[in-house]
């Protein structure tokens, strides 16, 4: 057998096979695992897209390939969307390509402008496809450390000047996983100045903008002028509890959506169009009440994790945003504390390392767990954790 390519060895080792082999060890010993380890709704897809792909599935026209750059009527709708909820006007013929999930499309913009040597900044701890693909790709990576006492918004100031002027691609990602943060859109502003300034491709990963608690976040395609820098990636995985359904869209600048369109050209052929018509209709109507409803469940189920973490002695803060809570771990090594919870409690938690080396001494926990068994995590902590914790 011919070896693999080489540049799957400078991806790192896969950090998560240890885990999940620990989680099989843990239930094969009879112990049923918790989980809150993966960012997967686990509640239905909003009704509405289940009926409207029942009634279209069977339709031939359907059947056929479907238009490269997606369907007119799904880029037509994600257009309306922006409208409607950011004031932002999108040409859906220039400014919109749909995508199979986000992630599809997050890694063909990055082969569309990273070439060997290029130099993409990524905020870390962050979502690991930005690094990855740009490693794929032959590109480097510039990590920009988030800080917890900044509220993990970047610091752009921080990035060298030679940095900045060499970058092409600069990865945003508000409301942000894995640790829940939101910039408001003075940042937008501030990151929409330094690229322009740099001449980089602002990329906004907006896969959490409508999971918030309380304020709306914005898209940065509302700073005056940002559609000439910048690019936003929208998802309604998690929104719609659609990740299994793969559709989302790339919006913004129209070069960089042309460059996108060029490569997905040559490698996908594009999302099932009953799915994207289905996708359309959530968009179009009922969208913003069904994200009302799941960030009442997603508030319910964090007040009650926050609460009962803190009772046991943990002081973790509370999100403002995402299905996630992001905590420093008692002791500071989160490989260690997350197997031990695991072994334990049968509690699964995300090691912030799975993030980026500034993730270390973190752990995540993705709220896609019923209040039911919150509790019932609880419980079983209750029976580890204030052993590790530092004596009040
Ligand atoms: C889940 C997630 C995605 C991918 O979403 P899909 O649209 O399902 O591919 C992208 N970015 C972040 C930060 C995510 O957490």
């Amino acid at each position: 057998m011919p070896q693999p390519a080489r540049r799957l060895d400078r991806i790192p080792p896969y950090l998560f096979a240890d885990l999940d082999r620990q989680k099989r060890a843990v239930e094969a010993s009879g112990k049923r695992v918790i989980s809150f380890s993966i960012g997967d709704p686990d509640l239905p897809t909003a009704d509405a897209v289940i009926e409207r792909m029942v009634e279209e599935a069977p339709r031939p026209e359907h059947h056929r390939y479907p238009p490269y750059e997606g369907t007119a009527g799904f880029r037509q709708a994600v257009s309306a969307y922006y409208r409607r909820r950011f004031s932002v006007a999108l040409d859906p013929d220039r400014a919109v390509v749909a995508a199979i999930g986000s992630k599809e499309a997050i890694s063909h913009l990055v082969w569309a402008y990273v070439d060997p040597g290029d130099t993409v900044i990524v905020p870390e701890p962050a979502y690991p496809v930005y690094a990855n693909q740009t490693l794929l790709a032959g590109g480097e990576v510039y990590v920009l450390p988030l800080a917890a006492e900044r509220g993990f918004v970047a610091d752009l100031e921080a990035i060298p000047q030679d940095v900045a002027d060499r970058a092409k691609l600069l990865f945003l990602n508000y409301p942000h996983n894995p640790t829940g943060a939101l910039a408001d859109l003075a940042f937008f502003e501030q990151a929409v100045a330094f690229c322009r300034r740099h001449d980089i491709l602002l990329v906004s990963d907006a896969a959490y903008v409508e999971m918030t608690f309380g304020q709306q976040a914005p898209s940065v395609l509302q700073v005056p002028g940002a559609n000439e820098v910048a690019v936003e990636f929208y998802s309604l995985s998690k929104p719609f509890n659609m990740t299994g359904w793969r559709l989302g869209a790339m919006v913004g600048q129209p070069a960089a959506v042309a460059a996108l369109k060029a490569v997905k050209a040559n490698t996908d052929s594009g999302q099932f169009s009953a799915i994207q018509r289905a996708g359309q209709e959530i968009l179009t109507a009922g969208a913003e009440q069904f994200v009302l409803r799941m960030n009442e469940v997603y508030r319910a189920r964090r007040d009650l994790l926050v609460s009962g973490l803190r009772r046991l002695g943990w002081n973790v803060p509370e999100p403002a945003a995402t299905f996630y809570l992001w905590a420093a771990v008692p002791g500071g090594d989160d490989l260690e504390f997350v197997q031990r919870l695991l072994e334990e409690a049968g509690v699964a938690l995300t090691p912030g390392q799975g993030f980026g080396q500034a993730g270390a001494g973190y752990a995540r926990f993705a709220l896609t767990v019923s209040e039911a068994e919150i509790e019932e995590a609880l419980e079983r902590l209750a029976g580890v954790l204030p052993a590790m914790l530092p004596k009040a």
